[in-house]
């Protein structure tokens, strides 16, 4: 448990990725936040859970994070219950799927103001503590589609591509305080988000079900599998470690070799 003593906030920990890292984390004996939307008594059980695991305390903060003065309103909560956040992870992240002309507008308002402008500000928020203990973790799950695009996903990619920018840039000037930040970049992995996307590409692309699982989604990852939450969560727990304090900056790919062709 090498995290004991150590505090964690994911965004977006309800379901899939978020909670795989909410988990994992709280394996390690850390003190964990979690946030996202869903059914309360989900969401109370998943909290009882992780401090049954940890051994230490669990918060849940439901702010929604595309709106500024609630995503102030979460790190204002998390530094009051653990005195300050060793571990922020960015993972809260919306999709929409629309060719570009038909693209609504408030989607793509939404879509950059969750997968990218809340990162800015839970990490400006963070970044003052980290500073002054001279520790910290900053890791962000982008995507597959941080380094490379796919057509009728404009608003995801262009705020995926903005989060790898935003990366490099804070880990510049981490780099000296004992604070890394990254990037784990998934493929497709099976959570609510993929599943969801399916009836809108089948729509966009008039293709069948099968059609989008096969020849969209697993089309471009040469493993032909899904990467899995708990693949994407080991990842972070390694960042979190002491041998990865000279991993600052970087774009970690787990995508089943997508990003390799
Ligand atoms: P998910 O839909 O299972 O989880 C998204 C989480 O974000 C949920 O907890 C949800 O309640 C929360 N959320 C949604 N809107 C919110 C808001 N306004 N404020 C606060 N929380 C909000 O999705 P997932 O697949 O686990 O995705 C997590 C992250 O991983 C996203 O950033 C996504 O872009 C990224 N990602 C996913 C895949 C994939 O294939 N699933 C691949 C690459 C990257």
């Amino acid at each position: 448990m090498f995290l004991k003593g150590k505090s964690a906030l994911i965004t977006g920990s309800t379901s899939g990725i978020g909670l795989a890292y909410a988990k994992a984390l709280a394996a390690e004996g850390a003190a964990i936040a979690i946030n996202g939307f869903g059914d309360a008594a989900a969401i109370e059980q998943e909290r009882a859970g992780l401090e049954a695991t940890s051994g230490a305390k669990a918060i849940y903060l439901g702010q929604d994070l595309t709106k500024t003065d609630q995503v102030e309103a979460m790190m204002a909560a998390a530094a009051d219950a653990f005195g300050g956040i060793d571990i922020l992870i960015n993972n809260a992240g919306i999709q929409h799927v629309a060719p570009v002309e038909e693209f609504p507008v408030d989607q793509w308002n939404l879509i950059i103001a969750l997968n990218l402008n809340s990162a800015f500000h839970t990490t400006r928020l963070a970044v003052p503590y980290m500073k002054a203990q001279k520790w910290g973790r900053i890791i962000q799950t982008a995507s597959a589609h941080s380094l490379t695009a796919s057509p009728f996903k404009s608003a995801y990619v262009t705020a995926k591509h903005g989060l790898a920018g935003f990366t490099k840039t804070i880990a510049l000037e981490l780099a000296t305080f004992g604070v890394t930040a990254n990037c784990i970049s998934p493929g497709y992995v099976w959570t609510p988000l993929v599943e969801k996307q399916i009836p809108d590409t089948m729509k966009a692309r008039g293709l069948t079900r099968e059609q989008v699982m096969n020849d969209v989604l697993l089309a471009g990852q040469p493993t032909k599998q899904f990467v899995t939450a708990e693949q994407v969560a080991a990842m972070a727990v390694y960042l979190c470690r002491d041998e990865a304090s000279n991993i600052t900056g970087a774009n970690l790919s787990i995508d089943g070799g997508w990003t390799a062709q």
